[in-house]
Parts: structure tokens; sequence; C-alpha cells
């Protein structure tokens, strides 16, 4: 049984994790940088250890200090956390090396995730719908070839891609090529990989996740639906579930299809999957997050399950002990990603010293931060600050506590975008749960007035 973890991630999702920990008698171990030593992170967990420069790659991504780290405090698991080490698969094998559990899946189901064409692959053996498109290295030859079978509009992806990066839309076919060598740079320069492929672009989709839940034993259920539409540049910015958008039967079918992607690569803890979904509700594969998600929270609102228990538990070599006809979704849940960055500068980071915070109180509500009066925000580091997430009845109420709640949540010292996610709060197609991963362009007038 695990006694002691180590935390290899830094801001909320470590404070989120120790949580967790604390609650179930484990200890916890920080691991930080010189430029965290005042972070939260660091003073909730019951040891902590500086593991070097602030630099990530001096830091939480330097898998050797971290191990040291786990091995100095006698931890028997190190929670990876979302981001930094959490995808990379040689770290995963080094820790099961060194007899330290790896509180995610295996090396093998991290690599035949991580790489978006050989997920593809998998994919399509398992029969899952993936987006019509390529599952090789496009190699210049065949760009116009390939192109002309699956019809344009397509986008070029990096196969090593992430966080929206190496990707490149095409609607012409003159743009082809210039495309492709654009989408084949940033990839080199992103991920030190230049390999693309390329994929049918859905006109006007909704980006739709299916949360689940793997054992050691070969049982894997689902928990069911997060709608994230809401995007800038490819990035996620509100989350909500129940998805306004699926009816039941769709919902039903994505969960099952999940649930048969995961059985497919021997899936053992929490993963996601991650559709996109047409007008006509169809859906197919995008991805496979091989970690827990930034908005997790927003499923264990309305599922009454905390998952980062459960991740444990699986990690315990124990059987899954929820029963998949016992979970139902129960009201509605919203969360807001709430970052220090100045919308009215293109959303440019603003780090800087916290003057002052008014957190938000009462019924409903849930804040995931690791931020303090006088906390300096370190430049090294994503801008998010923490989550807002509501919980309510129906969808109207939360969106209602929502709105309440980033009344409340004041911030000062530092930009922060709370006033352009209540104006997308007060957007009408927000409202009426009718938008796409086009929304935030389509709305972007209105977004930008101030007051
Ligand atoms: P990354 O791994 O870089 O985040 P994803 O493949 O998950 O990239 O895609 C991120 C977002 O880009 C999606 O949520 C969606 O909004 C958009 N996108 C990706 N592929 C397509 C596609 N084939 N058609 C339309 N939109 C897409």
């Amino acid at each position: 049984m695990i006694q002691k973890i180590l935390i290899a991630n830094r801001g909320e999702i470590a404070v989120r994790v120790m949580r967790t920990c604390k609650e179930m008698g484990i200890r916890t171990v920080a691991v930080y940088s010189e430029a965290d030593r005042t972070s939260r992170h660091v003073s909730y967990a019951d040891e902590a250890v500086c593991i070097g420069l602030a630099s990530s790659q001096e830091s939480y991504l330097n898998a050797d200090k971290i191990i040291k780290a786990a091995k100095q405090f006698k931890a028997d698991a190190i929670h990876p956390g979302y981001g930094f080490l959490s995808e990379n698969a040689d770290f995963a094998r080094r820790c099961k090396e060194e007899g330290i559990i790896f509180i995610g899946p295996s090396a093998e189901s991290i690599e035949a995730m991580g790489d978006k064409i050989s997920a593809r692959r998998q994919m399509i053996k398992a029969k899952v719908p993936v987006v019509p498109g390529t599952s090789e290295d496009l190699k210049p030859r065949d760009l116009f070839r390939v192109c002309r079978r699956i019809g344009l509009p397509v986008i070029i992806k990096a196969t090593a891609g992430g966080g929206g990066k190496g990707m490149r839309l095409v609607y012409e076919e003159k743009q082809l090529y210039e495309a492709y060598e654009a989408a084949k740079s940033e990839a080199r320069a992103s991920f030190g990989n230049d390999s693309v492929y390329i994929e049918k672009y859905i006109e006007s989709p909704h980006h739709i996740e299916i949360q689940f839940l793997g054992d050691a034993h070969g049982n894997v259920i689902h928990l069911f639906d997060r709608e994230c539409s809401v995007q800038r540049r490819h990035q996620k910015i509100v989350e909500e579930s129940p998805s306004p958008f699926i009816d039941d039967k769709t919902r039903q079918a994505m969960g099952a299809i999940a649930v048969k992607a995961a059985r497919s690569i021997g899936y053992v803890g929490a993963g996601t999957i991650e559709f996109l979904v047409d007008g006509d509700m169809n859906f197919y594969f995008l991805e496979m997050n091989t970690r827990l998600q930034v908005e997790h929270p927003i499923t264990e609102e309305v599922l009454g399950v905390d998952l980062v228990k459960e991740q444990i538990h699986i990690a315990n070599g124990k059987k899954l002990r929820l029963r998949q006809k016992h979970l139902h979704q129960r009201g509605h849940a919203i969360e807001c990603r709430i970052c220090a960055e100045d919308p009215e500068n293109n959303f440019a980071p603003s780090p800087g010293i916290i003057r002052h915070i008014q957190t938000p109180e009462g019924i409903g509500v849930r804040v995931d931060s690791f931020i303090y009066d006088g906390y300096e925000i370190p430049v090294y580091y994503d801008s998010m600050l923490g989550k807002l997430i509501v919980w309510a009845t129906s969808r109207i109420y939360a969106l209602e506590r929502m709105r309440r709640v980033l009344y409340e949540y004041k911030i000062t010292g530092v930009k922060t975008n709370i006033d352009y996610l209540r104006r997308i709060m007060d957007t009408r197609d927000f409202v009426k749960g009718n938008y796409t991963t086009h929304f935030i362009e389509d709305n972007s007038k209105k977004l930008q007035e101030s007051g």
C-alpha cells in the first residue's frame, strides 16, 4: 500500500493531488525549483526538496533529480500531475525500474498514445472512428494526392503535437505546400520531430471528451463527457459537464467507444479520450490523454468521485470499486481557467506580485488554486493561477452560480482574465449552450468590449 507520494509537479495540480493524499492519510513530498520556494505546493506538503534552477528543464522536467528525490525521501510512488513528465514514457519506465510506482498508465500505453499517428493506427485497429486522414509520416510527393482524396479543407498536424502547436489549416490547394513546410518547421522547433500527417478539417466541431478509468485486472469504466469547445488558439478556457450539445444516445455511444479504446491497449489508470463531434453528432477520435486533465474537477463534481483517489486505488493494484451501472451524471458543473494574463493586450502573460485575493465562497463553489496575498507569480511557467468550478442542479443554475462566483473573485496586483470570463458567461451562444470550437473567434469583438 502506498504510504508516501512524491508529486512531480507544481502549482494548483500539485496542491490538488496533495489534498486527496491528506484525506487518505498518505504523506506527501513536494519538489520545487528555485523560483518556486514560496509556492503553496511547497508549504502544503509534509516534506519538500529543491531540485534545481527555475527553468523546467533543470527542475520539473528533470527525471534524474525527481527520481533521486523520491529515493532520498523514500516515496513509494510518484504522481506526475499534468504537463511536465506526465506523458513521458521514459520517465514512467524509469520509475518502474527504480521500484517506484508511477501513478499513471504503463510506459507502453503512454508511448502508443503519445505519437498521434501511432494513436490513430491503434484506434483504427480497435474500430474506433477517427477523423478521415492519413496515418503515416506525410511526404511532399504524397501531399496533393492525399489532400484530393480527403477533400479540402484539411489540417496538417505534427505527429508529436500538443498544446495546439504544429497545426496548419488549409482551405485552398495553392496554400498546401507552404502550410506543410510551416507545420514541419514548427513541429521541429517545438518537438524536435518534424513528422506531420493530414486530417480532414471538421468545419464546426465540438470538442467533447470522455473520462475513463481502467484497473490492472482488465476492468474499464467511463465517467461520461466534458464539453471543451470554448477554446482560444486550440487551448481550452471554459469546460462544462454534461455537454449541452450531445443527446443521450450519442453520449452512451461515446462512452462505450471510450471503454473499447482503453481496453484495446490494456489501459491502467485514469485517462481521457478526446473526440471531435460534428453538427450531425458524428464523433471522431482526436487523441487520448494518458494523465489527469486540467478540467477533471467537473467530472468529479457531476459524479461525486475523487479521481485522484481512484488513481491511487488503481496504483495500489486494486480492482475498480466504481460500477458503471451506479454512475450517473447529477446536475451540472462548469469550470473557468483563471489566468494571469491581459486580455486587452493579446492575452500576454502578466506575472508579478499578487496584492490581494478575495476568494469566492458559498454553496456549490470549488476553487482549485495555489495563490495567496503577496505571492509572486514566476515568469517561467504557465500563466494559470487556478480553476473556478461550480456545481448546481441544472445548467442554468450552474451558469447563474458561475456569474456570481466570477463577480466575487477579486485578484489585485496582476492582470487576470476574470472579466473576460464573465463576458463569456453573458454571451448569447454560451447561455444557450449552442457553441462550437469557433465560439471565441465568432464572438471576439463582443468579448473584447470591457465593462
Ligand atoms: P493538441 O494535441 O495540439 O492539443 P489536438 O489534436 O488535440 O491538438 O487538437 C486541438 C484542437 O484543434 C481541437 O480541440 C480542435 O479545436 C482543433 N482541431 C484539431 N483537429 C481538428 C480537425 N481535424 N478538424 C477541426 N478542428 C480540429
